[in-house]
């Protein structure tokens, strides 16, 4: 399906809003992971008080290049991730992150502070956490997805672990999106085939095929991990396998995400992402979304156009 630049941005829109409520829930009751299902009730929030946490601070800066370019130039997002830290660096930032992000602020070149992260590139999941209105917003060319993730990837993820795993995400996420309105058996098959054929090989693919027909999400999470080691190996997997098994109910999707414990406010933000692909906004309880802080964006105009 042929879109505008408009509607492709208001796709990528509605998945930074699934994105972030799981995100700033996610963040606020990890504390309680084990007992969410009956935290259900979140009057105990006031409207607008539930902070959102880098994944979102990071997929907002991705949503802006988005709307300006059309594309990722990784030197420019280099340079807005590193201004969007330095305005409010007290979104739980990594310390790798905030040293990489720091230095760039300070003039350095991501390119030489990427590749030297732990040596090697750092394989963390913050590349997946944010990359999900990417998805969204080349849904409708996908082939472009892997080298469109990578760009917003390595900036501050390197290593190719780091990288397959937004790879991953995003292709989901595009594939939710391009399967609005079938039946959700036929997304999910549709997401499992699409990740699979354009993942590049890696340890998060691996563990992908690896779970791909189980069936409790305890099992999988012991599996191929929870985030606990916020890596992309130990997140990714997890975070597509359950947003398949609850591809058309947010609240599900949630729950289940967040009580398997780990990283659970990164975790849920790339199963909120996936889920809102193919739900839409509107499968997003309204009590969830009315608590979480607002978005320092509205949804698009015609005036965002690219450059
Ligand atoms: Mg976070």
């Amino acid at each position: 399906m042929t879109r505008t630049h408009e509607q492709r941005l208001g796709l990528s829109f509605e998945v930074l809003e699934g994105l972030s409520v799981g995100d700033a829930l996610g963040e606020a009751l990890s504390y309680n992971h084990y007992r969410v299902r009956d935290l259900d009730d979140f009057s105990a929030f006031k409207p607008g008080t539930v902070r959102y946490t880098d994944d979102t601070a990071m997929a907002l800066v991705i949503w802006r290049a988005l709307a300006m370019h059309g594309s990722i130039d990784s030197d420019q997002l280099a340079n807005s991730f590193a201004m969007e830290y330095l305005v409010s660096p007290d979104r739980g930032y990594g310390r790798m992150a905030r040293r990489i992000l720091e230095e760039i602020g300070a003039g350095g070149n991501w390119e030489q502070l990427s590749p030297s992260a732990f040596g090697s590139g750092s394989f963390g999941n913050g590349a997946a956490m944010r990359v999900g209105p990417l998805g969204a917003y080349f849904a409708s060319d996908i082939e472009s997805i892997p080298e469109q993730a990578a760009a917003s990837a390595r900036v501050t993820h390197f290593h190719p672990e780091g990288i397959a795993g937004a790879i991953a995400v995003a292709l989901a996420v595009a594939t939710a999106v391009e399967s609005r309105g079938m039946d959700p058996t036929t997304c999910i098959e549709r997401i499992w085939d699409s990740v699979l054929a354009l993942t590049p090989e890696s340890e998060v693919r691996k563990r992908l095929t690896e779970c791909r027909g189980e069936l409790d999400h305890f099992s999988v999470a012991r599996m191929v991990g929870n985030g606990a080691e916020i890596s992309a190996q130990d997140t990714v997997p997890f975070c597509i396998w359950n947003a398949c098994r609850c591809i058309d109910d947010y609240r599900e999707a949630f729950f289940s995400t967040v009580e398997v414990g780990g990283d659970c406010d990164t975790n849920a933000a790339i199963v909120g992402s996936i889920v809102t692909a193919f739900s839409g906004v509107s499968g997003i309880p309204e009590d969830w979304h009315r608590v979480r802080e607002s978005l320092p964006i509205s949804p698009p105009t015609k005036s965002d156009k690219p450059c």
